[in-house]
């Protein structure tokens, strides 16, 4: 990964590597799944496998699942498909939930060692103890159980015997620390629920402070890479490798978030939107999330690149939404077959060509890329051309259709306004116009010039299609707020992104496409003409209609 090579995680590595304090690269990426991914997470997925990569490394795929009250196994199966799709291979596949016994052996070590202990305060009562940044904490008044005593609790707690939130383990480590993260942080919690891998055979889970340090120590993860918001929570996670006496010692690394205009990246705000009905699932194309973007036409590459050229970096990064789409264009450019589409069609018969006649034009399928060849497109008597392509009283500089003004037609021949039907109430039907045979496209013709050149359709063949326009989702930039979900804190709503939601953020429009669209596929890729990149919607397409998302205009004034 190129784009990588300066960036500092690299340098650590490198240094740990020539050093000798590794001999060995191995990362994870670690979602929780409680949620889909989303671009921010194709960040973290690019850094933790292209970095093991560059280094000969292996990268684990692992499931942070330690709350059973927010995960599904929905989840991980799309987590699985979005990561294969981005073009990553993980070495191990691995669950949190797969080590809660050795988690579990591990707490009673810190219980024997006099490092752990069971609390009766409730969660009120152990955030007012815990203190606030210029007051030191309180100790808890169960802080000085004695040894038996705790391992009776805690073993019982796994029994079932207590019910959620009446008791805690709780690291002793110091109430007065100036990281408020060390002041007795709760390791183990009540929780009676059914666990989408464990079932009922738990009814205590671990923390995510306690249970990520000994993940990554049991797979022998050399670099735990997470976002900066885990920095305060370093201390601790080196004190629990130490004091659970973790062989295996890995080292974590934070970097900035990824954050985007115009849009929320958080699984909580984005499960929001799925569940109150903003969007229609989580791979709406509005979405930020992995499938989002795939079902609006995105591809791996484009992401990937993107997500490289916003670097590695402490800082959190927000990135205009104008990259990504840059991005993506830059993929398809090469890449797409160029074709014809009406948006908003209006009928136009040329009325001097012979009636019943359909003939065959030739056209590239993609100029800048010739071997790619030419496709055929039929003309005729009635095409369909963009209601905004003809103006009956046009300002100036206007050069599309208009009385008595000339056209071309791309790829066929030029066309000139001499009529206006309209209906009874004085709405435009139809257009009618003559057309010059001498003017076909590809015959050299250089007898006069006109201004302007617009697309078209043929009407008898034409086959009808959907397009799905759209706008961001979100008209606010916001996403370097996101907090962290991970804390364990309660997540105040301080203001609420739905405020910000974009009414007109899908624009759906009934039209036409060229004929020799009949056998396009989910996920197909065309450059329309004038339009933008388009991608075969693979849900809602069907025999009768094909419908299409538009992936990105084709403009932008974007600069890298
Ligand atoms: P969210 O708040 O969106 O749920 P998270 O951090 O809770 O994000 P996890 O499932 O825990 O989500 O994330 C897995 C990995 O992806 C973590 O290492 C996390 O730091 C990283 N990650 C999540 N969001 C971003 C982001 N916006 N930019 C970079 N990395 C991210
Ligand atoms: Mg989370
Ligand atoms: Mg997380």
């Amino acid at each position: 990964m190129e784009h990588n090579s300066s960036n500092f995680i690299k340098s650590i590595i490198k240094e740990d590597l020539e050093t000798g304090k590794r001999d060995y690269v191995y990362t994870r990426f670690p979602p929780e799944p409680n949620g889909y991914l989303h671009i921010g997470h194709a960040k973290s997925i690019v850094i933790n496998f292209g970095l093991a990569d560059d280094f000969n490394g292996k990268t684990n795929l692992r499931f942070d699942d330690t709350n059973p009250l927010k995960e599904d196994t929905e989840f991980v199966e799309a987590i699985k498909e979005d990561v294969a799709w981005l073009g990553y291979e993980w070495d191990g596949l691995f669950f949190a939930s797969d080590y809660f016994e050795e988690m579990y052996n591990r707490a009673l070590l810190l219980i024997k060692k006099g490092k752990a202990y069971v609390d009766d305060l409730t969660a009120d009562e152990i955030r007012q103890y815990r203190g606030t940044l210029t007051e030191p904490g309180k100790e808890s008044p169960y802080r000085n159980r004695s040894i038996e005593e705790n391992i009776d609790l805690f073993e019982r707690m796994r029994k079932g015997e207590f019910g959620n939130g009446e008791k805690v383990l709780r690291a002793k480590i110091d109430m007065a620390s100036p990281n408020i993260n060390l002041r007795d942080p709760v390791l183990y919690r009540v929780s009676h629920a059914t666990h989408h891998n464990t079932g009922d055979t738990w009814c205590i889970y671990p923390m995510y402070a306690f249970a990520h340090p000994l993940e990554d120590a049991i797979e022998g993860i050399t670099h735990s890479l997470c976002t900066t918001e885990f920095e305060d929570q370093r201390p601790l996670y080196n004190w629990v490798i130490e004091e659970c006496e973790m062989e295996h010692k890995p080292q974590q690394i934070e970097f900035g978030r990824l954050g985007i205009t115009n849009t929320v990246m958080s699984k909580r705000k984005l499960k929001q939107l799925v569940d109150e009905k903003f969007v229609d699932g989580w791979d709406d194309p509005r979405m930020p999330t992995i499938s989002g973007l795939r079902r609006k036409g995105y591809t791996p590459e484009a992401i990937r690149e993107f997500v490289k050229h916003t670097g590695v970096s402490k800082g959190s990064g927000l990135v205009d939404e104008a990259m990504l789409e840059h991005f993506v264009r830059e993929d398809l450019k090469l890449k797409a077959p160029r074709t014809m589409g009406i948006l908003k069609p209006l009928k136009v018969v040329i009325t001097n060509y012979p009636e019943g006649q359909v003939e065959m034009l030739d056209a590239e399928i993609n100029p800048e890329v010739p071997e790619m060849g030419m496709r055929q497109i039929p003309f005729s008597r009635e095409i369909y051309i963009e209601q905004e392509d003809f103006m009956e009283d046009p300002p100036k500089k206007y050069f599309r259709l208009f009385p008595g003004n000339e056209v071309r037609l791309k790829h066929a021949y030029f066309i000139k306004c001499e009529d206006v039907i309209k209906d009874e109430e004085g709405n435009i039907v139809e257009i009618h116009c003559t057309y010059d045979p001498e003017t076909k496209s590809g015959t050299g013709f250089t007898g006069r010039k006109v201004k302007g050149t617009i697309h078209w359709v043929e009407a008898s063949q034409a086959i009808p299609a959907e397009f799905r326009l759209y706008e961001p989702l979100i008209l606010d930039k916001q996403d370097v707020e996101d907090e962290d979900e991970d804390s364990e804190e309660d997540v105040e709503e301080e203001k609420t992104f739905l405020d910000y939601v974009n009414e007109n953020s899908l624009e759906v429009l009934q039209g036409f496409v060229e004929p020799n669209m009949k056998e396009v596929k989910a996920h197909d890729k065309f450059q329309f003409f004038r339009h933008g990149y388009f991608n075969v919607d693979p849900r809602h397409s069907t025999d009768e209609k094909i419908v299409f998302n538009r992936i990105v205009s084709l403009k932008s004034s974007f600069k890298l």
